[in-house]
């Protein structure tokens, strides 16, 4: 058995939609579950829907642009616009309508997952042309506690799900289904976080046991770095879980962070292909590919350097720094880069107003707090002399580390 995960982009137009077919159809002799995100940017799109909604504000013409969007690429495929595409679209009315009533967290999580439950049920149809496929919704077996907008799977009822209503569709047709989305004990939908259809695919994988997980890109694989901001990236053939981990780690955007660990535990092959360029083999991330690494590089904008500096002359002790180490954990802060001195603790983070002010309030009473943003980070992981050079040249350097592996630099 074999899950395949097509996202946004691989699915944003009518053409992409007959690309995908014709990928499923040369693997249909196996077993196959096809995981799908929401069309082209329709979850930023949906995001806009739930801010004007939820505000009470008028939404009609965001709504009309999404239906008009959904409908236009199906009557390109079918010729007409499916009825099960058709029911979301009214559920989706519906669930604007009383959408103020309720907390911001959950009003997002009643909204955004008719993107996914929108694009499969147009695939699912276009699919039904050519091959017998079922349409399968994700969010009767991802279970989720509700922490909504993140939510975290509860793995053992989401196992047993799968193993008792998914398994036995699988064995008897191709399944198509939804990335991203689950549900809570009380039948609410969730999400499992923005760009979450690879953890999906790696649930799905890891509950039945599948032979290899594909995660089909707009990219030939995984590159050294992203092209668009470093000339000749190169490509990886082999990668092992825990390189990928750490890339993530540092921010490279190759896969949902979460995708790895469910894989490696059982040792399940992720395959990263190109759906463009379908003859050729991509990258495979697997246990022990340990080839010689060459250098990968991380960029990360708009990242915010915050110093705290003690009040009084005493040293920056292990209690004052569990003290902000504490707050930042409550905010749900991961540091990129912290460095300490006799007097001062200064940590980089992503930017986000609403945390900056929220670090404030928190540290105010204890430190003097100091700000600087928007600067950038450069990771180099498995550097090497040359690979320094690559590096942009005109740089202020603000802070600066080194490891036996890694190379990290704050500049402005
Ligand atoms: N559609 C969701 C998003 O854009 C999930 C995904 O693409 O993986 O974030
Ligand atoms: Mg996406």
């Amino acid at each position: 058995m074999q899950i395949f995960k097509f996202g946004g982009a691989s699915v944003k137009d009518a053409s992409g939609v007959k690309n995908l077919a014709e990928i499923v159809s040369s693997f249909d002799s196996q077993k196959l579950v096809i995981v799908v995100s929401a069309m082209g940017k329709t979850t930023n799109k949906l995001e806009e829907l739930v801010k004007h909604a939820h505000g009470g504000e008028d939404y009609t013409n965001t709504l009309n642009e999404l239906k008009d969007y959904h409908r236009a690429i199906a009557s390109e495929l079918l010729g007409e616009t499916p009825t099960r595409y058709l029911e979301f679209e009214m559920l989706l009315e519906q669930t604007l309508e009383s959408l103020s009533n309720h907390e911001p967290m959950l009003a997002y999580d009643m909204v955004v997952p008719f993107g996914e439950l929108m694009s499969t049920s147009i695939i699912d149809a276009y699919l039904n042309k050519s091959t017998k496929c079922v349409w399968f919704d994700a969010r009767s077996v991802i279970r989720t506690d509700q922490y909504f907008t993140e939510a975290n799977v509860d793995w053992v009822v989401t196992e047993k799900q799968i193993i008792n209503d998914l398994k036995p569709v699988v064995e008897e047709s191709i399944v198509i289904t939804q990335g991203f989305i689950g549900s809570d004990v009380e039948g609410n939908s969730t999400t499992l976080g923005r760009e979450g259809s690879d953890y999906t695919g790696a649930i799905l994988a890891y509950c039945l046991n599948a032979e290899g997980f594909t995660v089909w890109k707009d990219v030939p694989g995984i590159l050294n770095a992203d092209p668009r901001i470093l000339e000749g990236a190169e490509q990886y053939e082999k990668l092992s879980y825990r390189e990928v981990t750490e890339m993530t780690y540092y921010g490279a955007q190759v896969i949902h962070p979460k995708t790895l660990k469910p894989l490696a535990q059982k040792s399940i092959p992720l395959i990263v292909r190109s759906f463009l360029d379908k003859g050729r083999l991509g990258t495979t991330i697997a246990t022990d590919n340990t080839t010689k690494m060459i250098p990968c590089f991380v960029f990360k904008g708009n990242q915010l350097l915050v110093t705290a500096q003690v009040k009084d002359h005493s040293f920056m002790d292990e209690k004052k720094l569990g003290l902000i180490l504490q707050v930042l954990d409550l905010l749900n802060i991961k540091i990129n880069l912290m460095q300490n001195s006799a007097l001062t603790f200064s940590f980089c983070i992503d930017n986000k107003e609403f945390k900056s002010k929220r670090i404030k309030e928190l540290l105010n009473r204890d430190f003097i707090l100091s700000f600087e943003s928007p600067l950038n980070l450069a990771t180099i992981k498995n550097y090497t002399p040359d690979a320094f050079n690559k590096l942009p040249w005109n740089r202020t350097v603000i802070m600066e580390q080194k490891t036996s592996n890694n190379y990290q630099v704050l500049y402005r």
